[in-house]
Order: structure tokens, then C-alpha cells, then sequence
């Protein structure tokens, strides 16, 4: 039977926080953001392993107790210049069957919970291609020129926020990240190849920690689950 593992990118530098520490180190409730998703991911019945995909030359992993999460938790130092290279690196070097599963889950998604996990991987174990957790676009969409200027406004009928986890075959997503290495998200890979992933309805408080205002929220999201 296929086996369920994870893999979470850590290996940019998140310049976007205005920070000389890596994003995925930030201080959150006082341990580095990464480690909110991976007490998530290690605590999942469904999942074998986790792997965290570091930069080859990362300083900091090793600063940090990872103990309570023992063997489950494997850090592969081989991360690449892109998102997708990093994905791609870590999944050549996990060495995992071409059906086990993967779920590939952003550092920066700390707030995860593991009723949004068990969700996923109930609605996508059986089926034929994967998917993605994401919500529908609240808000109205505008269209904007050079001048910050509407242009028009987008119908958002059917549109949606991609989050993550993103899950699939393990041998589908390595041959989809060879084929498109210059996506954002790996469902865009598994488009490409012509596929139609399945959108899993998650909440917005599985959000993208991107500003330094981010990291209050999330602050108050987990201290709101102890
Ligand atoms: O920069 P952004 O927030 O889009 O990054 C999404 C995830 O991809 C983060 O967890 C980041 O550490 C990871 N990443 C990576 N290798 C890169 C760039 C980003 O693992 N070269």
C-alpha cells in the first residue's frame, strides 16, 4: 500500500519580512514559524515522514531543539533557487516509491490545523490526480494599470486561493516539476501536464505569513488552539 509523507520547502530567504533571519526562523510563539507545521505534519497518524528541505548552506536549523518530533522528522540539506527546484531536490533525495503520496506544505503556513490536514487527506486518498486545500475569493477583484488605477473589475466567480498543503503521487509531481520548473505552486506543474487537481475547501486562518504584521495574527491563531 502507498505510504503518506511530507515535505516542506524552507530554503528561501523571505525578503518580504525585511529580516536578515530567514522567514522560516522568525520568532511565533516562541519557537521559529517553521515549527508550528511541522508539530502539525509529525503529529498526523496518516503521515510516515516529514521532510524539511533546508538550503544547503542553512546556519540556523541546527540552533533549534527538534527532539520532541524524534526520527519522523528528516532535514534534507539540498533546498535550490526556486520553490519548485527545492520541491524537486528534496523529492529526488527522499528517495520515495512513484505512488506514496506527498504533501507538500509552505514553512509559512504555521496556523495549519489537523482538522484541515485529516480533511485533505480524507477527500484526495483515493483519487486519481490530488489537489489542494484553498478558499474561495472573498473579496472584489480589481484589475490595475501602471498608476494604480482600475482598470476593470474581475468576475470572481469561481476563482479561488490556492494554500497548502498540495497533495500528490509522488511520481506524477516529479515528472510535473521537470517538465514546468518555473511554477509558484505545484499544482501549476500538474496543470500543465493537462491534469485538474481538486480544490479542498480550507479557511483563510491557514494564511500565508508574508508581512511582519502577519506574524501577530498567526501569534494569536495558535495561542487561540493551546
Ligand atoms: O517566498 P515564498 O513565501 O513564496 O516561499 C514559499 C515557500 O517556499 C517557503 O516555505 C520558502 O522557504 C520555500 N522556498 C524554498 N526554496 C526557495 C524559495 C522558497 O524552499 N528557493
Amino acid at each position: 500500500m502507498s505510504e503518506i509523507f511530507a515535505l516542506v520547502p524552507a530554503a528561501g530567504c523571505g525578503s518580504r519580512m525585511g529580516s536578515e533571519l530567514p522567514k522560516q526562523y522568525l520568532s511565533m510563539a516562541g519557537q521559529p514559524m517553521i515549527y508550528h507545521a511541522l508539530a502539525t505534519l509529525c503529529a498526523s497518524p496518516d503521515v510516515s515522514n516529514v521532510f524539511v528541505v533546508l538550503a544547503p548552506d542553512d546556519v540556523y536549523w541546527h540552533r533549534y531543539d527538534w527532539s520532541l518530533f524524534g526520527e519522523k522528522l528528516q532535514p534534507l540539506f539540498c533546498g535550490g533557487a526556486t520553490r519548485a527546484e527545492s520541491v524537486l531536490n528534496g523529492l529526488m533525495a527522499a528517495e520515495l516509491e512513484l505512488d506514496d503520496w506527498l504533501l507538500v506544505h509552505d514553512a509559512a503556513r504555521p496556523c495549519l490545523s489537523h482538522k484541515q490536514l485529516a480533511r485533505l487527506i480524507e477527500a484526495l486518498r483515493d483519487d486519481e490526480v490530488g489537489g489542494i486545500l484553498a478558499v474561495p475569493v472573498a473579496d472584489t477583484l480589481k484589475r490595475a494599470d501602471a498608476e494604480c488605477r482600475i482598470v476593470h473589475t474581475e468576475n470572481r466567480e469561481g476563482v479561488w486561493q490556492a494554500q497548502t498543503p498540495q497533495m500528490f503521487r509522488t511520481g506524477l509531481l516529479l515528472q510535473a516539476l521537470r517538465t514546468a520548473p518555473n511554477v509558484t505552486d505545484d499544482a501549476s506543474a500538474v496543470e500543465a501536464l493537462g491534469f485538474h487537481p481538486k480544490l479542498v475547501t480550507s479557511s483563510y486562518s491557514n494564511f500565508k505569513v508574508t508581512y511582519p504584521q502577519d506574524i501577530e495574527l498567526a501569534e494569536l491563531l495558535l495561542a487561540q488552539r493551546k
